[in-house]
């Protein structure tokens, strides 16, 4: 391998790009990590960490960071204001961590980036150039080479490497809000995960670590030509307005409707790229799939990637000649489980949304049948993330 800059860099310091970046120091490389962002944060997403992710974090002491910090989840119900409909049972799963790990998506950051190196923060990386034998960095000061690069920039770094700047992306018309309230809800063990079903759409509560809840609520079909995506404070004070309206509706309690007075609003997409390695390229996490967040596998699929990548860069970088077989099967298994949980997330997308009277008593009627009989174990296996490939 010729004389580059670094073994390897990674573009993008979310959860994806930290971990892969730690996985790579663990085991000897010399990595640089360029982020476009000036300060780290930004508010919190992701907050379910699944037991597949766990599993393959434990060895470098990610796992025990995270579940130090984590709200453990067992056991979720869906209902309708009414009656529960059924009980979706983690804790019944034959896993190592048979629950959902509920922690904000910056505390899981700094758990997978431990003993990563410090991102260089607001570098913008603009173009990769191949030079055969490395691959150089245009954007961060005198455009270092390395010999491999991991592109975990995320929807909005797509644009960096040919095989995913060309994939289809489709958006769904759906706006949801979400809010994160201090006040654990009337009635709910604070470890129980609830997706109240209303024919006015979803609202999806969630423990938080010290006793709160996220909430996430179908609002309204955007308007065509009406752009959305990722995540952001709302200053919409109709928002806040229509959250606390849908919350009080869909539960009943309106001590948790009036505990919300700041909003985010969301859209959602779905996109998986038929190809996640160019040669000496890498595409990970979002930058390579994007999936709904209603289902909550973005974060999980992409530190999937990650932490099945890294060994494999290792050895190349190590031996000096790429483990071609292994990286072809690790490419085929994480884009199958990135469609996997695009299509299950598109399934719980279309579950949450509103509906006339009629065809709502009818799918309820469904999901009940669904989820007391023989089969009643499939949708917590889907949830936990049981159907990846590497789980
Ligand atoms: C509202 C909401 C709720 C969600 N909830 C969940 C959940 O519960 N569970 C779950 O698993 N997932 C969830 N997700 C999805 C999850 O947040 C994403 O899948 C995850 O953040 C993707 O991580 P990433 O590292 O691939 O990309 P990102 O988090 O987008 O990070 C990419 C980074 O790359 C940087 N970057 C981009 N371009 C460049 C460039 N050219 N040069 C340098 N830096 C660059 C960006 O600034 C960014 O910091 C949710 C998403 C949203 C919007």
């Amino acid at each position: 391998m010729s004389a580059a800059d670094h073994d390897v860099i990674v573009v993008g310091a979310g959860p994806t790009g930290l971990l892969i970046a730690a996985e790579l120091t663990r085991r000897g490389l010399d990595v640089a990590v360029f982020e476009r962002r000036a300060t780290a944060g930004g508010g919190s997403r992701a907050i379910g960490v699944h037991a597949p992710v766990l599993a393959a974090l434990e060895a470098s002491g990610a796992t025990e960071r995270i579940l130090a910090e984590a709200v453990r989840i067992p056991l979720g119900l869906a209902r309708t204001r009414e009656r529960v409909l059924g009980e979706v049972h983690f804790d019944r799963l034959p896993l190592r961590f048979p629950f959902v790990a509920t922690v904000p998506q910056a505390a899981t950051e700094a758990a997978v980036g431990a003993g990563g190196p410090p991102p260089s923060r607001g570098v913008h990386v603009e173009a990769l150039v191949d030079e055969g034998d490395r691959v150089r960095v245009m954007g961060p000061a005198g455009a270092p080479a390395a010999s491999l690069v991991v592109v975990a920039a995320g929807s909005g770094g797509r644009s960096l490497a040919t095989l995913s700047r060309d994939m289809a992306v489709h958006t769904y018309r759906d706006r949801y809000l979400m809010a994160d309230v201090a006040d654990a809800g009337a009635d709910v063990p604070a470890d129980v995960a609830v997706v109240h079903l209303d024919a006015g759409g979803v609202l999806e509560s969630f423990p938080l670590p010290r006793g709160g809840r996220r909430l996430v609520a179908w609002d309204r079909f955007t308007a065509r030509g009406e752009t959305m995506s990722g995540g952001w404070l709302s200053d919409d004070l109709g928002d806040v307005a229509r959250l606390q309206e849908a919350v009080a509706r869909r539960t009943g309690d309106e001590g948790m409707a009036a505990a919300i007075d700041r909003v985010s609003a969301f859209g959602v997409r779905r996109a998986v790229a038929n190809r996640m390695r160019a040669d000496r390229v890498f595409v990970i996490g979002d930058a390579a799939h994007e999936v709904s967040p209603i289902g909550g596998q973005g974060m999980n699929l992409g530190l999937l990637d990650a932490a099945k990548l890294a060994p494999l860069l290792a050895t190349w970088v190590r031996s000096g000649s790429a483990p071609e077989h292994e990286l072809a099967r690790w490419e085929r298994a994480r884009i199958r489980s990135a469609r996997t949980a695009a299509r299950l997330a598109g399934l719980n997308t279309s579950l949450g949304r509103s509906r006339g009277d009629l065809t709502h008593r009818a799918a309820m009627r469904f999901l009940s049948l669904a989820l007391a009989g023989p089969f009643a174990a499939v949708p917590a296996r889907a949830y936990a993330m049981g159907l990846d490939r590497d789980a």
